[in-house]
């Protein structure tokens, strides 16, 4: 099945306890891209960047199947550019620059041949442009997932909740969610989002997993999905994005968004995300393998067998 992801294609600078990058390739749809490119999964991304943009970089999204018809170009203007700082825990960090720049004024649009998609992942951006996204297909998808931030939470709350009532699934981490719902409990918190419109929602929380909050038929299900115990994590960056893009590429290529379906791509995101945090950036995303992405499924299935 086809998929739609619209999203951030930006740069980056990232500081870490173990560095430092100058301006990297980043944005939510160029981690998810990559990450459900690895599934059998026709992707058509939409987006925009500046000329100041990498050639090089829109064509290895290309190399990697990504349709990249529905990326602009502007060549007169900067791309998106986003920089933080992570704190010595790495679960937190601080936003240190957010410049919009051509996302400012982004208008996204359709191409013809994106209109068969199935599966829309809508990535970090402003929830009305998400929501302008839906409003120009000209179908109802059969999946819908929606990622966002503290940031969209600050200062287009209105829109942003007018976007979830289009949207299937929603996925935030542990802070967000407590932000957007005023409770402290994620059980509760997840009772009062999903009241905003998504039946699914998932909350990530950083390197203790995640919890995906759905119904089977009838029934209310939580499910958990561990984050696999690393040695060494060098920048979280992208983690959320590639872990939402592993999720709905599976979904997408197994074309079944049953409550079991979701439970073992929630387990492929986790795996995804697991890779993405081991370099800077999109760095060993762009290396990996899907013969490596199975092995290490396997090691989150060995994780909590009992
Ligand atoms: P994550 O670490 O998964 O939360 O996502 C990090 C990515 O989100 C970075 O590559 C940034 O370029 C992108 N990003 C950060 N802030 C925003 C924003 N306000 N809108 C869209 N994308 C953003």
């Amino acid at each position: 099945m086809s998929l739609l992801v619209v999203g951030s294609v930006a740069f980056d600078a990232i500081e870490t306890p173990f560095g430092k990058t100058d301006k990297i390739i980043g944005g939510a749809a160029t981690f998810i891209s990559i990450a459900s490119s690895l599934f059998s999964t026709k992707v058509k991304l939409v987006g925009v960047v500046g000329g100041d943009f990498p050639k090089a970089d829109i064509q290895m999204l290309q190399t990697k199947g990504v349709d990249t018809e529905g990326l602009q170009i502007k060549e007169n203007e900067k791309s998106f550019f986003w920089s933080g700082r992570y704190h010595n825990d790495m679960n937190s960090r601080d936003t240190l620059v957010t410049e919009l720049n051509v996302l400012a004024d982004f208008d996204p649009i359709i191409p013809a041949s994106y209109q068969d998609v199935q599966f829309v992942m809508l990535g970090n951006l402003a929830p009305a442009i998400q929501r302008i996204v839906l409003e120009r297909l000209d179908h109802k998808p059969k999946l819908v997932v929606m990622d966002t931030m503290n940031f969209w939470m600050d200062i287009a709350l209105d829109d942003l909740k007018e976007t979830l009532k289009l949207v299937d699934v929603l996925s935030i981490n542990d802070e967000e969610a407590r932000q957007l719902s005023g409770e402290y409990s994620l059980v509760k918190a997840a009772a009062v989002i999903k009241a905003m419109g998504p039946k699914t929602l998932i909350i990530k929380k950083g390197e203790h997993g995640a919890l995906l909050f759905g119904n089977d038929g009838s029934e209310e299900k939580i499910f958990f999905a561990p984050a696999l115990p690393l040695a060494d994590v060098f920048d979280p960056t992208g983690a959320g994005d590639t872990f939402a893009g592993g999720f709905i590429g599976y979904l997408a290529a197994h074309n079944d968004t049953s409550f079991s379906s979701m439970r073992k791509a929630i387990i492929y995101g986790s795996a995804l995300a697991s890779f993405t945090v081991e370099a800077f950036g999109t760095e060993r995303l762009q290396s990996l393998t899907k013969v490596e992405l199975d092995a290490r499924v396997g090691q989150f299935a060995e994780l909590v067998k009992f």
